[in-house]
């Protein structure tokens, strides 16, 4: 933290002060205290890092970190200024008494409050649900910047998302592309991702935005940025083809799906190509996209005559054990339903028609492939069709 209380109760901001004023207090053996807790907090100063203070074990603190590094203190320290320097009404380490919480900086733009937490350290599920829980009574909007050091960039396009990281995921109105934010202190670089799509369990694929501190307003946080249809389903259809030619040696989850696979008498190879689209609500599904839309395919979809009808309801009470409940994702308003929206790619390929808002009517048979070579090139030309068919309709 970058301020802690002096025994007179008076707020110190040691990063702030000269590097003699410091070295006095640390002469003088000033004790100083953490505003949130009371306990005795040390001062960290030296000539590489940010000067801040740090409780002297990890302590039960409602405002403890986890870590409390240079890393963490400088990263707030240079959010704080870049705010200040846009004249924004900005608070540092702000108490908020009615949830007894302490963001790491507290902004108020025309009346209406959002709380930032630089976060760098792992720190509980809990703990996160916890402090969301408390802005959400305060009705304070909390944005989350992850610490770059959290970031685990694959590709260009890829990135390593786990279920701590998945919690972060801001999505600030129904119309808006769910997003992750970055930022190190080292090089200042601001990263944003945007447009994410979950490929596995713990994969994705997102557009990247990297821009210095010093060259962006915050309004670019609610900068909108896609994917053009292109190029998400370029990317998806990599994605398609890696999942088909998977080595033969699955484990775990996809042990068992596999083997269920076999139950229905079939197998990845011959797999319809629709199974394994993308749907950027993924991230309230408990199992991997191959997984949930080959059992609504081989399950429900499959045996349906053509003209046949299909409700949302079924699907929906079909998969519910493997949705998440939306407090999984609580910086997520209004989240999208990802069965419906799986639903709407399938009417894009004219397999199914939307009837009306809670049906469906199957209009065209589903296709199991026979071999491999089979399987790859149909799963190409779907994705094409896609491709074609969701650009016309972003025109339209
Ligand atoms: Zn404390």
């Amino acid at each position: 933290m970058l301020q802690a209380k002096s025994l007179n109760g008076k707020i110190v901001t040691l990063a702030t002060m000269t590097s003699v004023d410091i070295a006095e207090l640390k002469k003088q053996q000033a004790s100083f205290f953490c505003p949130a807790c009371n306990q005795q907090v040390i001062m960290k100063a030296g000539t590489r890092m940010i000067a801040h203070f740090a409780h002297r074990s990890t302590v039960n603190c409602p405002s403890y970190e986890g870590g409390e590094g240079g890393y963490h203190a400088k990263g707030k320290l240079l959010l704080y200024q870049w705010l200040v320097y846009q004249n924004i009404n900005v608070q540092l380490e702000a108490y908020i008494p009615s949830i007894d919480q302490r963001p790491d900086l507290l902004l108020t733009i025309n009346k209406k409050r959002i709380a930032i937490e630089y976060q760098c350290a792992r720190i509980s599920i809990e703990q996160v649900t916890q402090r969301n829980k408390g802005y959400r009574r305060a009705n304070i909007t909390p944005i989350w910047i992850l610490g770059e050091n959290r970031l685990n960039r694959q590709t260009n396009n890829h990135i390593k998302i786990d279920q701590f990281t998945r919690q972060f995921i801001h999505q600030f109105s129904t119309t808006s592309p769910p997003a992750l934010y970055y930022f190190c202190p080292q090089t200042l670089q601001f990263i944003t991702i945007q447009d994410i799509h979950l490929t596995q369990a713990s994969q994705a694929i997102g557009k990247f935005d990297i821009k210095s501190l010093n060259q962006i307003h915050l309004l670019h946080l609610f900068k909108q940025q896609r994917f053009t249809a292109f190029e998400l389903y370029q990317l998806w259809k990599s994605e398609k083809r890696k999942f088909r030619l998977k080595p033969l040696h699955p484990y775990g989850k996809e042990l068992s799906w596999h083997q269920w696979l076999y139950g229905k008498g079939t197998h990845l190879e011959y797999l319809p190509s629709i199974v394994h689209l993308p749907v950027s609500s993924q991230y309230l599904m408990k199992t991997s996209t191959w997984d949930w839309q080959s059992r609504l395919v081989i399950d429900l979809l499959a045996p349906l005559p053509i003209g046949g009808q299909i409700s949302i309801k079924s699907c929906e009470s079909f998969l519910r054990k493997q949705i998440l409940s939306t407090h999984h994702v609580p910086l997520i308003h209004a989240p999208e339903n990802p069965i419906i929206e799986y639903l709407r790619l399938l009417a894009n390929l004219n397999i199914i028609k939307q009837e009306s808002p809670h049906s469906f009517t199957k209009i065209n048979p589903i296709k199991f492939h026979k071999n491999i070579e089979e399987a790859l090139k149909a799963d190409e030309e779907m994705i094409s069709l896609l491709t074609v068919n969701t650009s016309d309709k972003m025109q339209a």
